[in-house]
């Protein structure tokens, strides 16, 4: 599996920085549980105030992803009548897949928004999608939304041919938590890929006398300094 056989390495002037090359695919053991909680975290720190569920008209199972695409796009449609209503940047979401027992997509979107009209979107839905059931409902906290990201998460997001599982709108996240995690720009040495997972290679870097600090998917080696 590529995550643990690739490694990169920064080479800087008295230290050398090795990272694990992660595929970042929800199909990948590794992987996977750690999008999950990167997926849990996110939805809580954009700090939403309301959990939207919109629904598809159930049918056949041959047409189950076709219907996830309609969501998608009926989403799509109602995010837009509602900015231009209540201007740019009312209404910030992320948006969740889940496959229901018989197949069929729901989307739970977490909303950081103003009043949003239930009896509106079911009217907006039915006519979009012939699918007017939807429920909205209030999320008190991030821990609130969390729990409810945790459950949808832990069930196995929804996966239909053509959609992503989850996916949010720019403004969701603040831009200050985003920069942070960017880091500053400033100039960095390159990252060069190597073949071997890397913690073997912190340990071949190292010869006894120099110090390895190991940090969780980190390994900084440190070199002696020159006299
Ligand atoms: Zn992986």
């Amino acid at each position: 599996m590529l995550c643990t056989q690739v490694s990169l390495v920064q080479q800087h002037e008295f230290h050398t920085v090795i990272v694990p090359l992660y595929c970042n695919t929800w199909s990948c053991d590794i992987c996977a549980p750690r999008r999950r909680r990167r997926l849990v975290r996110e939805a809580a720190e954009g700090a939403p105030n309301r959990l939207i569920t919109l629904t598809v008209r159930a049918g056949d199972v041959a047409g189950q992803v076709s219907r996830a695409r309609d969501l998608v796009r009926a989403w799509r449609t109602l995010r837009a009548l509602y900015l231009r209503r209540h201007g740019k940047g009312s209404l910030e979401f992320l948006a969740v897949f889940e496959r229901t027992r018989r197949g069929e997509p729901h989307l739970h979107i977490l909303c950081r928004s103003g009043y949003v009209n239930q009896r509106w979107l079911s009217a907006q839905m039915a006519r979009l999608i012939g699918a007017p059931i939807v429920d909205v409902r209030a999320i008190h906290g991030s821990r609130h939304a969390a729990r409810y990201v945790g459950k949808y998460v832990a069930k196995g997001l929804g996966v239909f041919a053509g959609c992503k599982r989850y996916w949010r709108s720019l403004g969701y996240l603040e831009p200050s938590l985003l920069e942070e995690r960017r880091s500053a720009d400033e100039y960095e040495p390159p990252w060069r890929m190597v073949l071997t997972p890397w913690r073997d290679l912190a340990l071949n870097l190292a010869p006894a006398s120099w110090s390895i600090l190991w940090g969780r998917d980190i390994a900084t080696v440190h070199f002696p300094k020159p006299p």
